[in-house]
């Protein structure tokens, strides 16, 4: 693999190596000139912060948290901010790089951000968790803004995290800024719809995929990996429209049920328990054997790097659809392919929630505010648009769906740089 400009080549495996081995490949695709590509392959701007947080005992604790720019050719910069132990500024440099493959393939004016804190949030109580997040919203609001980045939830942070972010900023303004974060809850600026938004994408697009092969949702049975804001939903929507759920999970375990697992009853125990550990409806599996369990459907909606070479030689799956961010790594796509496994990749399946950020900051610009009846109706629009775009790439290219996916997002995006031109 090239360097990167100082000198650097990300560890062989890892995301931002995962992340620049799929550009690579999709430049010689496009036949990308050096120049171009050695701009699209580069940050525009990254932040490290380290800052102090007042703990509930009075003593001090330090964390450390990013917010990377990968682009900002189609617009403000747009991408979410996890809160996790693994996060690091190279998963942070890859997450950025595919949103703004993301927000090309769906085709809104933005490029792409990501921002993390090196955190467990299990760890502390919840009024830690808002000096954290308010701290963490000043340090980097020298980058944040309506016009200029736009953060929104992503693993472990939710409405009341973006609540807090856009009372900050606002505090700091001296009036509201709704528009400044996306995800926020209803009452402050935020959009109908937008909660179920990823897995509602999740839910579009494998529904396109099936079609293609001829298959609806009532024909087939799911097992989905993650049961946060992406999982749940998706697995709650999948199982609405038809589908039989027989398998979830969360970071306690998996819960199986080849009959199918009753999803409602499974978010009521989760609000109690916080975990589906211990769900009675069905029998305990791990992570990995929910990866290979019998499905025709596989959403792995957790993290990075889950299906690698080793679990995708076992996916009994048919469609992988990736309600997570990069949860296949190169080799288990290979795998995959070869199979014949029909992959939905993450920044077509997981769109569905950024796009509806799109919304919810168009509606707080404008002040006026859409139905949830047309959010739905302009989400499926996009998404179906965008799906079938990908797949007529595909076609055209003879190329996995993957990266034809990569192709669309980072032609749109070449294209865009060239009609700006170079400054000066
Ligand atoms: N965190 C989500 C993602 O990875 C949403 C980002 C956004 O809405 O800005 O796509």
């Amino acid at each position: 693999m090239k360097p990167l400009s100082d000198g650097t080549i990300p560890p062989e495996g890892s995301v931002y190596w995962i992340a620049l081995k799929q550009f690579d490949e999709a430049a010689d695709i496009l036949n990308l000139d050096d120049g171009m590509r050695d701009l699209l392959r580069h940050p525009k701007r990254e932040l490290t912060v380290t800052f102090p947080v007042c703990m509930d005992d009075d003593s001090l604790r330090m964390f450390t948290g990013y917010r990377v720019h990968h682009n900002t050719v189609r617009g403000p910069t747009k991408g979410g901010i996890r809160y996790h132990p693994i996060v690091n500024l190279d998963e942070i440099r890859a997450l950025a790089m595919w949103m703004t493959w993301k927000c090309a393939v769906v085709n809104i004016p933005y490029g792409g951000a990501k921002g993390g804190v090196i955190v467990d949030p299990d760890e502390l109580s919840i009024h830690e968790l808002q000096r954290l997040t308010r701290r963490f919203a000043t340090e980097i609001s020298i980058l944040m803004g309506p016009e200029g980045d736009i953060p929104a939830p992503d693993v472990n942070t939710n409405q009341q995290t973006m609540a807090w972010i856009m009372d900050t900023y606002s505090m700091h303004k001296g009036y509201s800024v709704p528009a400044v974060v996306t995800g926020k809850p209803i009452e402050i600026g935020g959009s109908m719809g937008r909660l179920s938004a990823t897995g509602r994408g999740v839910m579009i697009t494998t529904r396109e995929a099936l079609k293609m092969r001829g298959k609806t949702f009532s024909d087939v049975t799911v097992a989905v990996q993650g049961f946060g804001n992406v999982g749940s939903v998706a697995a709650e929507i999948m199982s609405a429209e038809g589908a039989t759920i027989v398998a979830v999970s969360d970071a306690s375990g998996g819960i199986a049920n080849p009959k199918g697992l009753d999803i409602t009853a499974l978010k009521s125990h989760v609000v109690q328990n916080k975990l589906l550990k211990g769900f009675p409806g069905g029998d305990a599996i791990t992570n990995e054997e929910l990866l290979t369990y019998k499905c025709d459907v596989l959403a792995p909606c957790a993290l990075e790097n889950q299906i690698t070479s080793k679990i995708a030689d076992r996916v009994q799956a048919s469609f992988v659809a990736e309600g997570a961010n990069g949860p296949t790594t190169p080799e288990a796509d290979i795998i995959l392919e070869d199979k014949g496994v029909f992959i939905v990749p993450d920044i077509l399946c997981n769109a569905g929630g950024v796009t509806s950020s799109y919304f919810e900051w168009v509606q707080d610009l404008q002040s006026f505010f859409w139905t949830v009846e047309e959010i739905d109706e302009r989400l499926e629009r996009i998404l179906v648009e965008a799906f079938h775009q990908v797949m007529a790439g595909a076609e055209k290219r003879k190329v996995g769906k993957r990266m034809a996916a990569q192709c669309l997002g980072i032609k749109r995006v070449a294209d865009a740089t060239t009609a700006r031109g170079i400054y000066p």
